[in-house]
């Protein structure tokens, strides 16, 4: 669909326009924040859990254009919570299979995929063509190289993260609030994250976080409410407990802070098989 033919199709007396009728009706989003939706374009990167989530709310909500960047497959051990995947698209790449979803869901809005791991020679490329970048990914390395960008090319980045019951969301503005390497200045060791890794995951978990960083990205859109920068939210979900937590931007912070040593994006060192959470 044409960027022309969607603007018509979110006006107030297209009958297309129908399916945003109960978000128009918020005060907070009315027909200026439908056209706000209509004209962002959000790059999420990650495709699993956090991504099923993210992707339906921000293609339902009418998001103009949606990036979807993820190397890898459907198997059958994703379907217990990345819900945007049925049976018969096991083996199928998760970026492909995801545009059909939202297609479905949604087809008045435009789809763009990258069926490949994210990486320091393609990032520029890739994220240059948004206005916002979504981390749904679910390793240190591309945790890492998400933020680095997003500083690094000002783009304003909405993380979430996951792990059995437990999940975190945080914003980043780039340069006024705190970025992924001022929460966590160096990664884990390897046996540290397969150890979090090994924790397992449910899918109401990143259901619910994956909601809330979609829901950050929807008000950060429209100009409405909290969008959780500088502020980092904290669920444990066995205890039904939400906590957030002041965040400051790190002045000695590599990348973000008042003497940069990170300038320019370099590849991972480590390349191990992505998967998505
Ligand atoms: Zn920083």
């Amino acid at each position: 669909m044409t960027a022309s033919s969607r603007r018509h199709a979110t006006t107030s007396s297209d009958p297309v326009s129908r399916r945003y009728t109960r978000q128009l009706w918020m005060k907070q989003i009315g027909t200026q924040g439908q056209h706000r939706l209509e004209e962002a374009s959000v790059l999420v990167v990650g495709a699993g859990g956090l991504g099923s989530s993210i992707l339906s709310c921000l293609a339902g909500a009418g998001v103009g254009t949606i990036g979807v960047v993820d190397g890898d497959v459907v198997d059958v051990t994703n379907l217990n919570r990345q819900f945007l995947y049925v049976m018969a698209d096991i083996g199928q790449p998760k970026a492909l299979a995801a545009r059909d979803k939202l297609v479905s869901l949604n087809p008045e809005i435009r789809i763009e995929v990258y069926p490949t791991r994210l990486n320091a020679d393609i990032a520029y490329d890739i994220m240059s063509a948004y206005n916002m970048v979504v981390d749904a990914s679910d390793n240190y390395e591309t945790r890492y190289l998400i933020s680095d960008a997003c500083v690094l090319f000002g783009k304003p980045l909405f993380i979430g993260a996951v792990s059995a019951f437990h999940g975190m969301a945080l914003t980043v503005l780039p340069r006024e609030t705190a970025c992924f390497r001022c929460l966590y200045p160096k990664p884990p060791s390897a046996s540290i994250a397969r150890q979090e890794r090994a924790r397992g995951i449910i899918g109401t978990t990143p259901v619910i976080i994956g909601s809330i960083v979609a829901q950050n990205v929807i008000k950060y859109i429209v100009h409405a409410g909290d969008w959780m920068a500088g502020r980092l939210l904290l669920m444990d979900g066995e205890g039904n407990r939400f906590d957030t937590v002041p965040l400051e931007r790190n002045p000695a912070c590599p990348v973000c802070g008042d003497h940069p040593t990170i300038t320019e994006l370099v590849s991972f060192r480590r390349r191990s098989g992505q998967t998505s959470c």
